[in-house]
């Protein structure tokens, strides 16, 4: 939606330009509705607005009403910069905020239905060894509005009918964002909780308040090791956590919501990839309501890490099925370049 900013003052006076107006999804949905019954029109004009921007669809409204809404509130406050597309159909976008952070958000195609994969914090306090994004430290949280922003942004490119979070960023971290975001999006834009993945580190207190959050979404547990010291050198903020009460607290939120979990490996050749490393996950996993989703590594300059040896991966997951663990090697989504969550964005950074 455009904003006019005003008049410019003459030369010797101090510039007097108006702040731009609050994000839409930042204006509560009942505050909209007053803005449209002020310019003359029904409130329902406010749902539909929301909505149709929601769903990456035209706005539609009457011209009149759109122009005297446009000085009230900005339907983005951030923009593209860049979009890659790789060789499976996913769409990594590049986007500029309102105060010139950058985050990553990808569209991925589905079999069924396409995903929108989001980052929930400008770069990532939880410091993992082997993850681009946790080389910038934490920035700043994003707003609710932010996340919905993306989820829009996504579908300008087509459908989108289930969310990742597991973008840039620790979603326990900024679970009141989060929840809100998810809350508009299940009563308006299409996504119910039964079709979000949230992807978390822990500790198990965190588990927990996802829990409290009171949505039946599926948690997805980045584990990666089972060994309390071999975690802790991957994952350095979790160093005092035991793996094993992970599991537990993810065995909880299952019990809860009445949704499995996926246990999330990303094997580091070497490290974590080894069939006895597999094996013991197999026991540790016995009983329990998850699914195994391995990754291997994408390489990162500069990181003291390799990919799995030809063929590792395959039997690490071969492993896993062989113990009656449901299981399966994830693809990596991009290849090759900037694959690797925040890559692109720290290549940004560089290049600027
Ligand atoms: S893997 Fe996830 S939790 Fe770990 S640093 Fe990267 S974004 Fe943060």
């Amino acid at each position: 939606m455009p904003v006019d900013l005003p008049a410019v003052s003459a030369p010797d006076e101090p510039l007097d330009v108006a702040p731009a107006p609050p994000a839409l999804f930042s204006v509560p949905r009942d505050a909209l509705r007053r803005m449209c019954v002020e310019l003359g029109y029904g409130s329902h004009h406010a749902d539909l607005l929301r909505k149709r921007v929601l769903h990456g669809r035209d706005p539609a409204l009457p011209p009149r009403l759109a122009a005297g809404l446009a000085s009230r509130v900005r339907a983005a406050t951030m923009h593209v910069l860049r979009v890659d597309t790789t060789d499976d159909g996913a769409r990594k976008h590049l986007l500029a905020l309102h105060d010139g952070e950058t985050i990553e958000a990808v569209r991925l195609p589905g079999t069924a239905h396409a995903s929108a994969c989001l980052s929930t914090q400008v770069g990532c306090a939880m410091a993992c060894r082997f993850c681009a994004s946790g080389l910038l430290g934490v920035r700043r949280q994003l707003a609710a509005h932010e996340l919905l922003e993306q989820v829009v942004l996504l579908r300008r490119d087509g459908p989108v009918a289930r969310l990742v979070l597991m973008g840039t960023g620790e979603p326990t971290q900024n679970l009141r964002a989060v929840g809100e975001a998810l809350l508009v999006l299940r009563d308006e834009g299409g996504i119910g909780p039964r079709h979000v993945l949230l992807s978390t580190v822990g500790p198990p207190a965190a588990i927990e308040r996802v829990g409290e959050l009171g949505l039946r979404l599926t948690l997805a547990l980045s584990l990666h090791a089972l060994d309390r010291d071999l975690r802790g050198a991957l994952v350095p903020t979790q160093v005092h956590v035991e793996p094993r009460d992970l599991l537990d607290a993810a065995d909880r939120h299952a019990e809860l919501t009445g949704r499995p979990y996926q246990v999330e490996w990303v094997l580091l050749g070497g490290q974590n990839d080894s069939p006895a490393q597999a094996a013991d996950l197999a026991v540790a996993l016995r009983g329990r309501r998850a699914h195994v989703s391995a990754i291997a590594w994408n390489a990162v300059e500069d990181m003291p890490f390799a990919r799995p040896a030809s063929g590792v991966a395959e039997a690490f997951v071969g492993t896993l099925r062989a113990a009656g663990i449901s299981a399966a090697l994830r693809r990596s989504v991009g290849g090759a370049s900037s694959a690797a969550c925040g890559q692109l964005r720290i290549a940004h950074r560089r290049d600027g």
